[in-house]
């Protein structure tokens, strides 16, 4: 199957499972996880229309955006240090796994030199599993009212990555726990835009059931462009 392929297949999939839990397939969005892919498979699917990716390594994703066609966008989907927000500020349509105020004052600093507003996610580490990051569900709601005086970031919703298991419900019930948190912090009016807030959760292998459970973004890679390669790809060469 080629990159092309694989896309048309993961969007019918998508259409598909919405339809089948009674949503609105025009509110889910398919981010293409590119991470450690070459330059030349987001060629493939940009040459099948299609231009949103997502990227986790600050140095790799800065590379490819610039060499990427101006009709496509990329959201940054890795852990992110303070001293990258300026890179992120810059090149980013959005930025999924703001789960810190020192990293959230960093981006806005910058973006008000741009003169720009960046759309966020926070990421929130809804299994409290200590191998992952993303700020604790009880700390989501603190982290959003400091952000509230940050007034170039537009904080749109949630972002996860559950703990990793083969049962689909275990993943499932973290998904549910997510979209029940974002209720609440969206009645508190957190959120930029109180009626339609973002989730970002699912990858390859639980995407149908994260969108069962509410998902508004799903992240996918190795569906669409294969197993990842174990390095980065060396730009310079291609
Ligand atoms: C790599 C990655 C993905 C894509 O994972 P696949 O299993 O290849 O679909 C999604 N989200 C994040 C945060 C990732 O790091």
């Amino acid at each position: 199957m080629t990159i092309a392929e694989n896309i048309r297949s993961i969007q019918k999939a998508i259409v598909e499972t919405a339809v089948k839990h009674h949503r609105d397939p025009n509110t889910i969005q398919l981010v293409a996880v590119s991470k450690r892919h070459p330059m030349s498979a987001i060629n493939e699917a940009i040459a099948a229309d299609f231009f949103l990716f997502g990227e986790n390594y600050m140095q790799e994703a800065s590379e490819k955006i610039k060499m990427a066609p101006d009709k496509s966008s990329f959201h940054f989907i890795g852990h992110i240090q303070s001293n990258k927000a300026k890179t992120a500020a810059e090149l980013f349509s959005m930025v999924e796994t703001v789960d810190r105020y020192k990293l959230a004052k960093a981006l806005n600093k910058h973006l008000h030199l741009l003169d720009k507003q960046l759309d966020i996610l926070i990421q929130v580490n809804i299994g409290n599993d200590p191998n992952k990051s993303g700020v604790t569900p009880g700390m989501t709601q603190g982290l959003l009212k400091q952000i509230k005086d940050l007034t170039h970031l537009r904080p749109l919703g949630l972002m996860t990555i559950p703990p990793l298991t083969k049962d689909k419900e275990e993943s499932a019930t973290h998904f549910r726990n997510l979209r029940l948190l974002s209720i609440d912090l969206a009645q508190q009016g957190l959120f930029a835009n109180k009626d339609k807030v973002e989730l970002s959760m699912g990858m390859s292998h639980d995407f149908r059931v994260a969108i069962r459970e509410g998902a508004t973004i799903v992240r996918i890679g190795t569906a669409i462009f294969g197993a990842r390669p174990a390095t980065h790809p060396n730009l310079s060469s291609i």
